[in-house]
């Protein structure tokens, strides 16, 4: 039998697949990448490009934590397109309960090397003045980013075809087997490993992965420079991310590099089509107002939705599907895709090189959703 043509054939052009063809090339690997449509322009085109650390459980701590930090180390070789800024992310707590949240997360964060900084009533509304009278007060994270990712993600691309990797487009993919990738109109590739990161479509080549969309719609406003200087984030959101069945609204705000704001946030499961609906969009900006009270009726400039592929148990699957064998899976980041793209790359690569991980790899394992232990169930 002939050699394969490729060490490993990446399907999906996204953040993740950008990143898993990019870390395997860089490890020496030879990488095909093949993406349906255009480099980038599926869930990457359309979020909030948040990079931060989140610690909604420990181990999707651990993998935002070391996401962070190669973002970080990545920072100074991205073009200007990338918008990569670093504003940070202020948690802000609305009563009691949620200043007690903040407070914890401010000492796991500190134990555990993250910088934050605590914030009373007062600084909070020094720092951030827009912000409504009689909130409990913010957690400060300073080295979280934000990003625009498509323009990263079509650097990785083009890194990847420099060091010899081949790049497919407007090529989708229909089946993948062990050692193969069938292409629309009959091309097969012949790899070691094949890479599933096809975002929410993964289930269609790797059937059985529980992996749902999970849409979500952003809102952005007119032009307002300096209006709020950090990203905004209300503590109740991630508990609202977690419970991957219950549709959520959160507060969740950003400012723009032209002055206006990129509000978010809204979760609806199971949801494939990409129509606006006006009632989450009023349900956001209300939400917002009643954080941001100066945004009464202020006006919309445009809308948009994209789908976040949500795993069962809120973390993503990276490693080998034991359900086709030679077949790994990236995917089922859910919210948390720009964030922890770096990280997976290079997790994937390592593990297809042979090398060893910078951090465990169990958690992440896409067998844990075979096991029939409680919230890991296929669904
Ligand atoms: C409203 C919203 C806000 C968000 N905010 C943030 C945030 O602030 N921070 C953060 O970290 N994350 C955020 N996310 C999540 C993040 O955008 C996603 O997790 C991430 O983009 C997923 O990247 P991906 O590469 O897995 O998927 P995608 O970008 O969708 O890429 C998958 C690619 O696979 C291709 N493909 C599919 N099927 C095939 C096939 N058969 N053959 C070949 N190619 C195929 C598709 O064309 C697509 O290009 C947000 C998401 C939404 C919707």
């Amino acid at each position: 039998m002939s050699s394969p043509e490729f060490d490993v054939v990446v399907i999906g052009a996204g953040i993740v697949g950008a990143s898993c063809a990019w870390h395997s090339a860089d490890a020496g690997l030879r990488v095909a990448v093949v993406e349906a449509g255009a480099v980038a322009e599926g869930t990457t085109a359309t979020n909030m490009g948040q990079v931060l650390v989140e610690d909604g459980s420990a181990a999707e701590f651990e993998l935002t934590r070391y996401s962070v930090h190669l973002w970080h180390e990545l920072a100074p070789t991205l073009p200007p397109e990338a918008e990569l800024r670093p504003i940070g992310t202020v948690w802000v707590a609305e009563n009691e309960a949620e200043l007690q949240v903040a407070e914890r997360r401010h000492r796991f964060y500190r134990h555990n090397g993250v910088r934050s900084e605590l914030w009373d009533p007062e600084v909070l509304r020094r720092e951030e003045p827009q912000l409504r009278p009689g909130l409990a007060g913010g957690l400060l994270v300073p080295d979280d980013l934000v990003v625009t990712a498509s323009p990263v993600a079509r650097m990785l691309i083009e890194r990847t075809r420099s060091a010899g990797g081949v790049v497919y487009d407007h090529a989708p993919v229909r089946a993948i087997s062990r050692g193969r990738a069938d292409l629309a109109g009959g091309r097969v590739l012949s790899a070691r490993h094949i890479v599933n990161a096809a975002g929410v479509a993964a289930p269609t080549l790797s059937p059985g992965v529980p992996v749902r969309p999970r849409k979500g719609h952003l809102v952005y406003s007119d032009p307002r420079p300096g209006f709020v200087r950090h990203q905004l984030i209300e503590v109740g959101y991630v508990g609202r991310v977690l419970d991957v069945r219950t549709d959520s609204i959160s507060f969740n705000v950003q400012p723009r590099p032209g002055g206006e704001l990129r509000i978010g946030s809204s979760r609806q499961l199971d949801r494939w089509d990409a129509d606006v609906d006006p009632t989450v969009i009023e349900a956001m900006v209300v939400r917002t107002t009643e954080f941001l009270p100066a945004l009464v009726g202020c006006p919309r400039l445009r809308t948009a939705t994209g789908l976040r592929p949500a795993s069962p148990d809120g973390l993503p699957l990276i490693g080998p599907w034991p359900r086709q064998e030679g077949v790994w899976l990236a995917t089922g980041h859910e919210g948390l895709g720009i964030t922890m793209s770096l990280a997976t790359g290079r997790l994937i690569a390592d593990q297809l090189a042979g090398r060893r991980t910078e951090i465990p790899l169990e958690p992440y394992l896409p067998s844990r959703v075979l096991s029939p232990s409680p919230g890991a169930a296929e669904s």
